[in-house]
């Protein structure tokens, strides 16, 4: 069982605490994703330095490499990582639908091969949650199926429904631990009735907490926005709630405007090696030539090493030059953009201006990187 305390609302967006065994989430809280036991590029410390309270790590990654056994032998995740504060496993699920080769889904599970090597390879509810009890998981995600997009009605149906009786296996297969919790995932595509029943199904079974996934898999922001005004409100007031995979900033500001505390994206990681940063001001492409004798920081006012240690003409060199500084420095900028972002969003909604706050976040995002020198 896990904590969650409303300090403090402002129209549907909660200001909040999640409590585990190790430590407190600041809520709305955003999750880096530490694919593989790392936030690629990043020391734990510099993650723990941008504000994430909790990380996110992969089941199927580590179930596969180096195996979720040998994990819990070296003393669990937390330590094999060096990683003391929360971490939230997913449940493979999505992972084994998307990477894997030559998957069989049926009532029991799935059956697939490994993407590294072809091994043949099984994942349950059961040992979904076995897996992730193994890596010592804060808090443990329900297996479900990713429901793909476009789906039809009837697949979607069907899809959500085979997650609902996998969600109650995942629940009976949970040990409860003092501080660790389970969250249910609400699937059904992008059709309100199915979302609805969904949400009713994993309500009855009872979780620590309830997310909403399946979406920001190429439905846009619209069709996104309409299923969480749909379907958060059929969640329980007093459990946190976690749209999953999502995503980018504006996605996240909405999204916090509609009621959700928790979220996780591979984005600002990944944009971090890809020469793509984040600011208020929206994207910066450091590759682009233009930056190439730019003796000022990326941001203004940014508080991280790449802003207040080195400029853009610096930063564009490393990224043309394949340097691995280049994905380091643009990662913990990305990282600490993403930590500011949630920080702000706290702080409007605990002082009651958060409608004004999303309305500056977009017009400040609207106007473009700075003009060149
Ligand atoms: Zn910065």
């Amino acid at each position: 069982m896990i904590g969650f305390q409303v300090m403090r609302r402002d129209g549907a967006a909660r200001r909040g605490q999640v409590s585990t065994a190790r430590g407190i989430i600041e809520t709305p809280a955003f999750m880096p994703v530490g694919t593989a036991a790392t936030v690629k590029a990043m020391r734990p410390e510099e993650v723990a330095s941008t504000g994430a309270d909790i990380i996110l790590a992969n089941t199927y990654h580590l179930m596969l490499r180096p195996g979720a056994e040998l994990v819990a032998q070296l003393g669990g995740l937390h330590r094999f990582m060096n990683w003391p504060r929360p971490i939230l496993t997913d449940s493979g699920g999505y992972q084994v639908m998307s990477l894997a080769k030559l998957r069989e889904i049926d009532e029991r599970g799935v059956v697939f091969r490994s993407h590294l090597d072809g091994t043949r390879m099984e994942l349950t509810p059961e040992r979904s949650i076995e897996i992730q009890r193994l890596l010592g998981a804060d808090i443990t995600m329900a297996f479900d199926e990713c429901t793909p997009f476009p789906a039809t009605g009837d697949e979607a149906r069907s899809s959500m429904e085979l997650s609902m009786r996998w969600a109650a296996r995942s629940k009976d297969a949970f040990e409860a631990r003092s501080g660790a919790g389970l969250f249910g995932i609400v699937q059904g595509g992008v059709y309100p009735g199915l979302r609805a029943q969904s949400a009713a199904a994993l309500v009855a079974i009872g979780f620590d907490g309830y997310a909403v996934g399946g979406l920001a898999v190429g439905e846009g922001q619209a069709a996104m926005f309409t299923v969480l005004d749909e379907t958060v409100p059929a969640l329980p007031a007093d459990r946190p709630r976690y749209l999953m995979g999502v995503g980018k900033p504006a996605d996240i500001v909405g999204a916090v405007l509609r009621g959700i505390d928790m979220f996780d994206c591979v984005l600002p990681t990944r944009s971090g090696r890809t020469a793509q940063a984040f600011t208020a001001r929206g994207t910066v492409n450091l590759r682009n030539a233009r930056h190439a004798a730019d003796p000022r920081p990326l941001e203004a006012g940014c508080d991280c090493p790449a802003c207040t240690q080195y400029g853009r003409a610096y930063l564009h060199h490393l990224v043309k030059a394949n340097e691995i500084l280049g994905a380091m420095l643009l990662t913990q900028h990305n990282l600490r953009y993403y930590g500011r972002l949630m920080r702000d969003l706290r702080e409007a909604i605990a002082s009651g201006r958060l409608a004004d706050h999303a309305a500056g976040f977009a017009e400040t995002e609207a106007l473009g990187d700075i003009p060149p020198l």
